[in-house]
């Protein structure tokens, strides 16, 4: 394996109750990419993603992070991950900003360890890097989906991550403040170097942001860079005509 590659997907196939789901799903993501994954809804992202994350289990094939099998993965707190709905949920529970981001960093500091300094400095460091540091003390069920965004990618940024995984990260964001939301993560893709992989519907956004396109329908129907994707006829296989036409806006 390549030094460069953070991630190898070797030929999963999986299903639900004799559903396929997914089938000979094989590629790799290279250390400092920015990676869009798009298809239909029901098309096997989010079950991708679990399997990726060592979360469910291939039927067949395997999933390398940084070498190691995913399910083995040791420093697992090299992944953050961003679920879908995650700024959407209700939360009855009165934690504020600062609470749940400390909580990203739990599962680097070790459960029954008290923090220490570098700990706080983490915490501190991603409530910044995510421009939420003055909200501290806020309930995270007063803020807007945006901002509630924001705390969920601080969270992950507290464990300092090498690989950042986002499910449909602006659905809840509202329209003005998506834009921001979007060159934040190129700001952590570009400057400080963290993978990304961003899993949405949105064609049209995913065109803008990423730097390779892969798009799943069960199986991979491409993977490539976004103006590959465009010229050639996926799309129209996958999404159909009306889809074609407003992507090509971009
Ligand atoms: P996507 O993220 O592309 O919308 P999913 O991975 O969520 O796709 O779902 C792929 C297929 O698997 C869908 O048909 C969905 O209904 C089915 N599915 C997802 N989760 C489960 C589950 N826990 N049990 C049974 N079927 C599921």
């Amino acid at each position: 394996m390549s030094d460069n590659i953070c991630i190898e997907v070797e030929d999963v196939n999986f299903h639900y109750n004799g559903n396929t789901v997914l089938e000979h799903v094989s590629f790799s993501v290279k250390s400092g990419e920015y990676l869009g994954i798009i298809g239909p809804n029901g098309g096997g992202k989010t079950t991708l993603l679990k399997i990726i994350l060592g979360l469910l289990r291939p039927d067949s094939g395997v999933v390398k992070i940084f070498g190691q099998r995913s399910d083995e993965l040791e420093k697992r707190y090299r992944i953050g991950y961003v679920p879908q709905k995650a700024s959407q949920s209700e939360f009855y529970f009165p934690a504020t900003v600062e609470e749940i981001v400390k909580s990203g960093r739990t599962a680097r500091a070790g459960l029954f360890r008290r923090y220490k300094e570098e700990d706080y400095k983490a915490v501190e460091k991603a409530m910044e890097i995510a421009g939420i540091a003055e909200n501290r003390g806020r309930l995270i069920s007063k803020l807007s989906g945006g901002e509630r965004q924001r705390v969920f990618i601080a969270r992950t940024l507290a464990g300092e991550p090498k690989i950042l995984i986002l499910d449909e990260p602006a659905v809840g964001v509202d329209i003005a403040s998506q834009e921001k939301f979007y060159s934040f993560l190129t700001y952590l893709n570009r400057e400080l170097g963290i993978t990304i992989i961003f899993v949405s519907h949105d064609v049209g956004v995913i065109a803008d942001e990423v730097n390779t396109v892969l798009c799943l329908n069960h199986r991979l129907v491409c993977h490539g860079s976004p103006e590959r994707f465009i010229k050639e006829e996926f799309l129209e296989e996958v999404y159909g005509k009306k889809v074609t036409s407003v992507f090509h806006r971009h």
